[in-house]
This record gives C-alpha cells, sequence and structure tokens, in this order.
C-alpha cells in the first residue's frame, strides 16, 4: 500500500495550530495512499477560504479556484476526462453561500465528484463572521450580536438536490473520516461529506469539547440502514425520508456517518455517452477538445 507521504508536498502548512482542516487533510492523505490512487489520476479543486489551501498541501493536480466556483471548476475538469478522480475541498461559506447555487445543480446532475464541505460555521478567512452554516441566535467571538439569519442544513440541502451519497464527519476523528472519504470516492455519483471542523481561532461556541460531547456515530444503531439495495420507488423513497428525519438532528445530539447513499441513478457522464457517442469513443484526454466532426 502506498504511503500517505506520498500525497504531501513540500509546503509549509500555515493553518492556525488546532485548526481542523489539520485532520482533513491527513484523512485525505490517508484515504487517496489506501485507495492506491495514482497523484496525477487526481485532481483536487477548491475555491477561496482556509479550505482552498488544501490543494497547495496535496500532492496531486488541484486548481485553487475562484470564490464559490469549486464545484463549475471541478465538473468541467470531469466531463473532460472522467477517468481523474475528482474531489473539491471547500467551506460552507463557499458552498452554501455564494456557490449554493452551483452546489444544487451539481446534485440534480450526478456527476461522479466528491464534494468534502469543510464546515467550521464561520468565514476564517475574513476573520470570523457567520457562515451559512452558523445557526440563527448563535454568536461567535468576532460577531458584536447574534446571527440574525437561520442555517442552512449542508446534509438536508444535499438529499433533496439529489446527491447519492451523503454524510457528515468530523475532522478531529481522522480514521473514521479516512473511511468515509474512501466510501465517498469509491461511490459512482455526486457525494457530499459535511465535515465538522472546528475553527480554534475565530469559533468559540463548536470546539472539541462541545463535539466530544455531542457526536454519536450512526453505524452504533445496527437498525440504520441508510444505502438503497433493491432500487425501487418505495425502497428510494423510505430511505430518503429517514435521512431527511435524521438530518434534522443537531443539539445535544449531532449524529455522524452515512445517511444514505442510492447507486441506481445515472451519472451525468452516462447520459451524455448515450446521447453524443461520440464522447464515449474518443480517448478521454481528448473529450474537451473534441469538434462536431470528431477531429
Ligand atoms: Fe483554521 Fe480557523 Fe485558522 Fe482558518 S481561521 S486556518 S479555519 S483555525
Amino acid at each position: 500500500m502506498a504511503s500517505e507521504a506520498k500525497y504531501k508536498t513540500d509546503l509549509w502548512v500555515d493553518w492556525c495550530p488546532a485548526c481542523g482542516n489539520f485532520g482533513i487533510l491527513l484523512a485525505l492523505q490517508k484515504a487517496l495512499a489506501e485507495l492506491e490512487l495514482p497523484p496525477e489520476k487526481v485532481v483536487d479543486v477548491s475555491g477561496i477560504g482556509c479550505s482552498g489551501k488544501t490543494s497547495h498541501f496535496l500532492n496531486a493536480n488541484g486548481v485553487h479556484g475562484l470564490h464559490g466556483r469549486g464545484i463549475p471548476f471541478a465538473e468541467g475538469i470531469k466531463i473532460a476526462n472522467p477517468e481523474l478522480t475528482v474531489i473539491v475541498n471547500a467551506g460552507d461559506g463557499d458552498l452554501l453561500g455564494i456557490g449554493a447555487g452551483h452546489f444544487v445543480a451539481f446534485g440534480r446532475r450526478n456527476l461522479d465528484i466528491k464534494v468534502f464541505l469543510h464546515d467550521n460555521q464561520v468565514y476564517g478567512l475574513t476573520k470570523g463572521q457567520a457562515s451559512p452554516t452558523l445557526r440563527k441566535g448563535e454568536k461567535v467571538k468576532a460577531m458584536p450580536i447574534p446571527n440574525m439569519q437561520d442555517w442552512v442544513n449542508p446534509i438536508s440541502i444535499a438529499l433533496a438536490s439529489g446527491f447519492t451519497f451523503v454524510a457528515r464527519g468530523y475532522a478531529l476523528w481522522i480514521d473514521d473520516l479516512k473511511e468515509l472519504m474512501k466510501a465517498a470516492i469509491k461511490h459512482k455519483g455526486a457525494a457530499l461529506l459535511d465535515i465538522l471542523q472546528p475553527c480554534p481561532t475565530y469559533n468559540n461556541l463548536y470546539t472539541p469539547d462541545t463535539y466530544k460531547d455531542k457526536l454519536y456515530k450512526l453505524e452504533a444503531d445496527k437498525s440504520w440502514d441508510p444505502i438503497v439495495k433493491e432500487g425501487t420507488k418505495e425502497e428510494i423513497e423510505e430511505k430518503l425520508s429517514k435521512a431527511y428525519i435524521k438530518s434534522q438532528e443537531w443539539g445535544d445530539k449531532i449524529p455522524v456517518g452515512i445517511f444514505y447513499v442510492n447507486p441506481y441513478v445515472e451519472t451525468y457522464t452516462d447520459t451524455i455517452s448515450k446521447l453524443n457517442p461520440l464522447y464515449a469513443t474518443i480517448p478521454p484526454a481528448k473529450q474537451s477538445i473534441a469538434k462536431d466532426d470528431g477531429t
């Protein structure tokens, strides 16, 4: 098995001490090593924010894109070369604020891309304002008054948008997070992994102590079965309904693990292949420059 060192760069990792991003980066490097994915076959795409630096610290192809635009960059890359493993590492503000429209449209397409959402409830890079995942009435230390708006629930909106793999991890449970990343990467379709990430510099509400008391694993309940197995309409509706109800749980207890997996939905690139046989026959590296006459 490849070592995670293969996926490290020699750049100084300059996140704040004890930032949850360290755990996310390490889990990702371990996941890629265990899946034995060659760095040249992996593309990491980010937007703007502390999480955006992930592509600098991961030895793979990397795109540090524009704010909120990680998903459209990734979509273009995946459509041009479906053989690549394409991962978006972006923050809650990036994906659910300015990039919210892209997030929803991506779910509808079921492109085979993995979205790892660094969910720290603040805009860390711009000094700790409330992000879309901070709840109404909550106040982190840089805010003069409590949050006036309610939150966007990443799990609920992913389920409603058509993502076919939906899970939540925790940045400091690195082995569990690594396994969730591996499951997301192996899934063929649009995957959201919402990663709860302590930001010790600006978020004094959701700290490791807070999470220690609240987090529990969905898999601990042996009756929890989030994977669609038959693909019938009734089964999909039942699994989606249960996942949605579970996604509303946030308070004294916060669930972590897999909420929903549906392997029965056609991916966007499979749909393109059916509609345009030319797409399926051109070598992947040339698909992005294919012309109508096939040259
Ligand atoms: Fe991490 Fe927060 Fe520092 Fe950004 S501001 S690097 S999220 S601790």
